[in-house]
């Protein structure tokens, strides 16, 4: 199995870059962030317990996130490996996963970090605030509290997997097709 995480701050082109890279490599893409809004614009309980911390820019808590994850990992059986997109995002969520994929015999492949500039992602959360109807992308406010959390509970999951050999950075600023690229070949090395 190949257990690629694609890691980087909000706005840095995760969920852009993914959808590409999962149709090359035949793999599954699971953002949490993507199951959180589902859930949201379904009204479900896990959906109303998410916003409260979406609205603030915050995480939602380990354990709700951690099982979601999980759940979402053992509806796809026999796959070629996934992409997680937006987790892990603290320690805690690393540290379950690692277990977790050990317990089907796995582990993680790879973490590579799309490295992108503050003002640069203000600006482009800001300017995909007038489209993607995001309303955590909307305020200056959230987007600054959500680069804030980036950088205290998340920076900390680069370094878990720079431990173990395993964290690569790339940079995220650019064309889009040439930072595809840049990934392609990192996810080649790693196969
Ligand atoms: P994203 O689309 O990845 O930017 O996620 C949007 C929001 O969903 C985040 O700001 C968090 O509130 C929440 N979220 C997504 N993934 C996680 C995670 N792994 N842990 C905690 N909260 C998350």
């Amino acid at each position: 199995m190949i257990n690629l995480i694609l890691f980087g701050p909000p706005g840095s082109g995760k969920g852009t870059q993914a959808l590409k890279l999962v149709k090359k490599f035949k793999l599954v893409h699971i953002s949490t962030g993507d199951l959180f809004r589902f859930n949201l614009k379904n009204n479900t309980p896990l959906g109303l317990e998410a916003k409260k911390y979406i609205d603030k820019g915050a995480l939602v808590p380990d354990k709700v996130t951690i099982n979601m994850l999980k759940a979402k990992v053992l509806e796809n059986p026999k796959v070629k490996g996934f992409i997680f997109d937006g987790f892990p995002r603290t320690k805690k969520q690393a540290s379950a996963l690692d277990r977790f994929l050990k317990g089907m015999d796995s582990e993680v492949t790879k973490l590579i970090m799309l490295d992108v500039p503050d003002d640069e992602l203000v600006r482009r959360l800001k300017e995909r605030g007038k489209t993607s109807g995001r309303a955590d992308d909307k305020s200056k406010k959230i987007i600054l509290n959500r680069l804030a959390t980036y950088k205290e509970e998340t920076i900390p999951v680069f370094d878990h997997y720079i431990k173990k050999g395993k964290s690569i950075k790339v940079w995220g600023v650019g064309d889009l097709e040439m930072i595809y690229k840049r990934l392609c070949l990192e996810i080649k090395e790693a196969k």
